[in-house]
């Protein structure tokens, strides 16, 4: 069994020193409602300090040779690999992840660290022909990639230590300085990141935490002039609140998505059925890349779902501690509230529940839907729930269609094996990937991703991060 979390008093990190604050708020396990963490809440005196303690780190921090700053991410990714499960416990506390999701997700942010850590030793420009151009002859030109200064990190609940590591491991990696602000009802992995940051070696003010809600300390740090960029992760309404407010700054916003999957006649049931079951209702479906929008051929429909409803029928409902738990609580009951309200609206319109759908507090019994129209919430606009909507269809280019009609474009997947089929789908849909014999929720953490459309800006996945968070500077040389 995991170990506790006690309700400890916890503190911010600004400018190297641990500080409290005049205010504070609990954080509560997700579950069973106890308060498993004090937080301080940062004023506007001490985000001010924060990004003026980055600002000042930046200096030395981004004139650190790569093979230091390559050691120093490296130790970080070891010493969250050491601390596995009392980080994967916090996870599970205060997201209401299910245990074996949260020990996931630290595996992979030992991964995201290891990939930033060896990244920081590859950060390089390239040679530009001068000759090309007759003005350019004699000339000698390069171009270098260089770090952007401080870079602000505003992250959301639902992967609180993964999504903070895809900001945080490249951010430093490239050399930039950084103000962390997480969500605030995940706030305990982001400040316990601080830690092993600093026993990392992360020298002071190069790496800040503060914490408090999005519209006083997320708007504090978007508005302040001396952050050079906003790696943001979250809401499609919130990531454009931020770019209004943002003015001249680089922006990459990873965002929201409706995502769909198409099961063609000749996929493989066996591999096909458990995936959408995990796709759909993993993290209580609170993932961006969550299964949505299921759309299955007229052909296999009836065996799909037959399927389909009896794997999601054996998913353990559980407090997230246990380790065979499949599906804890959502992040707050209002949204549970609201998922819920969504299926019975659907269900009113002329949808047919046919599993879940009951709330308990926070929880929500994984729902699949079928009988649903495009227009339906569940289908068009993000339900970031365990709820899922499963659509007959006749021909594989009217479900590509379907899949390509959403205001969203983050990742989508096909289960098919004819290649003609799966390039019409990668052509057709205007996503950031395309996972072929696998759902939408396929990532790992070094591939390009991010969205189109309502979905986003720029690309994370470590390489491209750096490349988000740096600046190109033109040399040219006349000798
Ligand atoms: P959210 O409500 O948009 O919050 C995200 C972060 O923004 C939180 O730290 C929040 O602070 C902060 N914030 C809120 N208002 C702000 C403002 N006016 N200015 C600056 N910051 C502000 O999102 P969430 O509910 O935590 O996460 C769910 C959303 O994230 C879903 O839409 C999901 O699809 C998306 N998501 C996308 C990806 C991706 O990679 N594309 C990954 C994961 C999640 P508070 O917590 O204090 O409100």
């Amino acid at each position: 069994m995991a170990e506790n979390v006690a309700a400890k008093p916890c503190r911010l990190l600004i400018g190297g020193k641990w500080v409290e604050g005049k205010e504070t708020m609990t954080v509560i396990d997700k579950y069973t409602g106890e308060t498993i963490g004090v937080v301080p809440v940062a004023d506007r005196g001490m985000v001010d300090r924060a990004i003026g303690a980055a600002r000042e780190a930046f200096p030395g921090w981004s004139r650190t040779p790569a093979h230091r700053r390559f050691r120093i991410l490296e130790k970080a990714s070891h010493l969250l690999a050491k601390h596995q499960e009392e980080i994967a416990s916090t996870i599970c506390r205060e997201a209401g992840k299910a245990w074996k999701y949260s020990a996931g997700e630290v595996a992979r942010a030992v991964e995201t660290f290891q990939f930033s850590a060896e990244e920081a030793k590859r950060i390089h420009g390239e040679t530009v022909p001068m000759d090309a151009s007759t003005a350019g002859e004699g000339r000698v030109g390069f171009y270098l990639r260089c770090p952007v200064g401080v870079v602000a990190a505003i992250t959301p609940f639902n992967f609180p230590l993964n999504l903070v590591a895809h900001k945080v491991g490249p951010g430093l990696a490239a050399g930039n300085t950084m103000v962390l602000k997480p969500a605030s009802t995940t706030p305990l992995t982001a400040i316990r990141l601080g830690e092993i940051l600093e026993e990392a070696g992360v020298p002071p003010g190069v790496f800040n935490v503060v914490v408090g809600s999005g519209g006083t300390v997320g708007d504090w740090i978007t508005a302040d002039p001396r952050v050079s960029k906003i790696s943001f992760t979250g809401s499609p309404p919130v990531g454009e609140a931020i770019i209004r407010r943002a003015g001249l700054k680089k922006v990459t916003m990873e965002l929201g998505n409706n995502s769909g999957t198409i099961v063609e006649p000749d996929a493989d049931l066996d591999a096909a059925v458990p995936r959408c079951v995990v796709s759909a209702f993993a993290n209580s479906g609170q993932v961006c890349i969550s299964l949505q929008r299921l759309y299955v051929h007229r052909s296999i429909a009836s065996e799909f779902t037959k399927r389909f409803v009896e794997a999601t029928a054996k998913l353990k409902v559980s407090n997230p501690l246990e380790k065979d738990c499949d599906v804890g609580p959502m992040i707050d009951e209002g949204e549970a509230k609201r998922a819920e309200a969504w299926i019975k609206e659907a269900v009113a319109e002329g949808a047919k529940l046919l599993i879940g759908g009951k709330r308990e507090g926070r929880v929500l019994y994984p729902a699949i839907l079928t009988g649903v129209r495009a227009e339906m919430k569940v289908m068009c606009q993000e339900a970031f729930a365990p709820l899922v909507s499963l659509y007959e269809y006749e021909t594989f280019e009217d479900a590509v269609r379907m899949v390509e009609d959403s205001p969203y474009g983050l990742q989508a997947g096909v289960y098919t094996n004819d290649l003609r089929k799966a390039m019409y789908a990668v052509e057709h849909i205007n996503v950031g990937g395309v996972m072929i014999n696998d759902t939408s929720i396929f990532r790992v953490d070094h591939m390009p991703y991010g969205g189109n459309k309502m979905s986003g800006l720029g690309r994370e996945g470590v390489r491209f991060a750096v490349e988000e968070m740096t600046n190109i500077k033109m040399v040219m040389i006349k000798p």
